[in-house]
């Protein structure tokens, strides 16, 4: 059992800066948590105060139900994966595992048992006597996991463990651990910058921005149902597209297009008659055939289908680049104009920049 409480979480550090503001979270015991946010947005202060490592400046902590605000790092039942490894250099695979628990002075053959099943579960068997630099940085992040593993803890804190490897092996990396979680059926928190990472791991996401959480939801509800104009901007690859409308008759208009809004819409923005507001559109909520006019810039092939860059039509204002990611295989030219639809729309306020609901 693991189930983590933050409440009301601050963190001043010593020059005065206030790195994490009221956070607020109930973990439950088996989750996989993701904290997302831009860098400085305040995760790894968050995730560094759960750890112990740094001091909570307000707000209480609890682990299943006990108060650990104040307890240190070494009695916390939690172990931490870091992107640069810290590994020993020195020291075989088999004995940086071993490490902690030959610290605690445990049991020989429970150590030897701990390791090697530990080392069953990540593929390192083969690799057991080998030095750190022996290693590919796939390996190495592996061993820094079965560090983790070897002791059981209650909580596994992973601070952007795979910002050091190159795509393809983020990829694979992002799967083990994803299996890991299966396996060991963990209470899991886990930092990164990475959206993608973010959407493919979470059970829930935690977005922050500048130290205050922005939206806590399922990968999906952060991408269907964005809380405001930051989650929207942040959650999505390419990111959402946004345009100034105004609402009038029942339709969003600016100087490039007249969007027709569904009944649904109407109802929603009833309160905004003659206002501006943000529309937003996800490039790959875009199609061809509508009425809005793109002007290409640039034409990419992604196989399944196609970005499109370019600008809504004959405008150079700052508000009016578009990017379009179309089905199929396209093959427009820099120049050429495409008629487009905006299929599924999302609103936001202007002056507060919560999404209309
Ligand atoms: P993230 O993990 O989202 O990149 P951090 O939690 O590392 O962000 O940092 C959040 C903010 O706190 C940043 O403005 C950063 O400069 C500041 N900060 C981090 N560590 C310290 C520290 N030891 N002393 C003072 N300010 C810090």
């Amino acid at each position: 059992m693991a189930n983590i409480s933050l409440q009301h979480l601050d963190k001043i550090y010593d020059n005065n800066v206030q790195a994490v503001f009221d956070f607020n979270l109930e973990v439950k015991d088996g989750e996989f948590i993701v904290l997302v946010g831009p860098s400085g947005c305040g995760k790894s202060t968050t995730l560094r105060m759960i750890a112990g490592l740094e001091d909570i400046s307000a707000g209480r902590l609890l682990l299943d139900g006990e108060d650990i605000t104040a307890a240190p790092a070494k009695d916390r039942d939690m172990a931490m994966v870091f992107q640069n490894y810290a590994l020993y250099g020195h020291m075989t695979v088999y004995e940086n595992m071993a490490f902690s628990l030959t610290l605690r002075k445990e049991d020989p053959n429970v150590i030897h048992r701990k390791v090697l099943a530990a080392a069953e579960i990540l593929g390192l068997t083969d690799q057991l006597n080998k030095k750190p630099k022996q290693l590919s940085g796939g390996q190495r992040q592996r061993v820094a996991m079965g560090r983790a593993i070897v002791r059981n803890p209650k909580v596994f804190l992973f601070d952007e463990p795979l910002s050091n490897l190159d795509a393809k092996l983020r990829g694979a990396t992002r799967r083990e651990i994803l299996l890991l979680h299966k396996r060991m059926n963990a209470t899991m928190l886990y930092v990164t910058h990475d959206q993608t990472e973010a959407l493919t791991l979470a059970d829930r996401i935690v977005c922050m921005s500048m130290g205050h959480v922005q939206q806590v939801g399922t990968p999906l509800e952060l991408y269907e149902t964005p809380a405001n104009l930051f989650v929207a901007s942040f959650i999505g690859l390419p990111p959402m597209n946004f345009f100034n409308v105004t609402i009038r008759n029942g339709q969003a208009v600016n100087k490039y297009f007249t969007v027709a809004l569904t009944d649904a819409e109407k109802q929603l923005l009833a309160t905004y008659e003659g206002k501006e507001v943000t529309l937003g559109v996800r490039p790959e909520n875009i199609a061809t055939g509508g009425d809005v006019q793109v002007k290409v810039f640039s034409n990419e092939n992604l196989g399944m289908s196609t970005l499109v860059h370019g600008r809504l039509c004959g405008e150079h204002a700052a508000d009016a680049a578009i990017t379009c990611k179309l089905r199929g295989w396209c093959d427009y030219k820099a120049g050429d104009t495409v008629n487009v639809l905006f299929e599924k729309r999302h609103f936001f306020d202007k002056e507060t920049t919560n999404a209309i609901r």
